[in-house]
């Protein structure tokens, strides 16, 4: 029987420390911020940004959410982002995906301050993160990370096999794992056979979005099992509905040798990331002010 990887207690520990950096912020007059944006009522995007706002409103942070009309235009987005680059109270700005398809992700997160993008998704901070260079982390792969690390899971020379090439988890968890001296297999849904890569794997890590997908013969005994999957109203044999992983957890926990449970493993960890980001930016800003350096100088 597996190890269970335990994402919400471990979070629930780093929160500790956070709330404590909160109060020394505060005592110098920094109330950490962040603003969180909503395009459209996608049932997924609502509980996420809501969960957010709750973790950040518990530690003591200044959290605002504009909630925006799926028929916002790209031009609207872009000056609501403007305008939060400029609030000094707001230290971190996200913007929930998906989008609305009429609006150009990319050109959107462009548009983020470079010391407020706390998703790291601007193309300024994923050529740093490229480059193996100090940056905003995704929250997601920077969660599994800590994850791996708490447990004192060796990376350095492993073979991780990532299922999942999207911009916020397979693409920049393959870089972060590189930095880490892994050995990385990319796989996606146009890899052919798929179980003969998964097989080989030291570290499987499903971002998928497929529930239950990779099962246990897919899976080496021994293996390190992450699952990033949430599926929401996956509906079991008897009728239920419940929100399962990637992983055939029942079956894959008895031949692994750690793994993530879903919901309480990966997905605390991205939240407790995307705060971890979010006072770094708020150390970054407050150490400019006392040198009296504007935001709006550093391009
Ligand atoms: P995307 O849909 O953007 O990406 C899914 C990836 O899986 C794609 O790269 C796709 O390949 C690949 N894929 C799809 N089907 C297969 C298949 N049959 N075999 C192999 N690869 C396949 O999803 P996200 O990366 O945004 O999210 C993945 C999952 O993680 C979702 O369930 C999401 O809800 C969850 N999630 C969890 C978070 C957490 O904190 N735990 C945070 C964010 C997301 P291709 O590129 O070829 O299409």
């Amino acid at each position: 029987m597996a190890v269970i990887l335990d994402g919400k207690s471990l979070a629930n520990l780093i929160k500790e420390d956070l709330k404590k950096q909160v109060a020394r912020l505060k005592e110098q007059g920094i109330t950490p911020g962040l603003a969180a944006i909503l395009v459209g009522e996608g049932e997924g995007s609502v509980t996420y940004v809501n969960s957010k706002q709750r973790a950040c409103e518990k530690l003591g942070i200044y959290s605002q959410v504009h909630e925006l009309s799926e028929d916002t235009t790209q031009e609207e987005l872009t000056n609501l982002i403007i305008n939060l680059n400029h609030q000094a109270h707001i230290h971190g700005i996200l913007v929930q995906l998906p989008l609305p398809g009429h609006i150009d992700k990319y050109a959107v997160m462009d548009r983020i301050h470079k010391l407020k993008d706390v998703d790291g998704f601007r193309r300024y901070n994923q050529s740093r993160l490229y480059r193996g260079e100090d940056c905003f982390e995704p929250c997601t792969p920077k969660g599994i990370l800590t994850l791996l690390d708490y447990y004192k899971i060796p990376i350095e020379g492993k073979h991780v096999v990532i299922v999942g090439r999207s911009d916020i988890i397979g693409k920049p968890l393959y870089h972060m794992m590189l930095k880490r001296n892994a050995t990385i297999t990319q796989c996606h849904s146009r890899t052919a056979d798929l179980a003969g890569y998964t097989r080989q794997a030291d570290i499987l890590v499903a971002a998928i979005g497929k529930p239950r997908y990779i099962t246990k013969d897919m899976v080496r005994e021994g293996a390190v099992v992450i699952d990033v999957g949430i599926n929401r109203a996956y509906e079991t044999l008897d009728g239920h509905k419940k929100i399962v992983g990637d992983v055939d957890f029942d079956n894959v926990k008895n031949i692994a040798s750690h793994i993530t449970p879903v919901p309480y493993g990966v997905g605390p960890m991205t939240i407790v990331s995307l705060i971890q980001n979010t006072l770094k930016a708020a150390h970054i800003h407050s150490d400019l002010q006392k040198r009296q350096i504007g935001l709006a100088s550093i391009q």
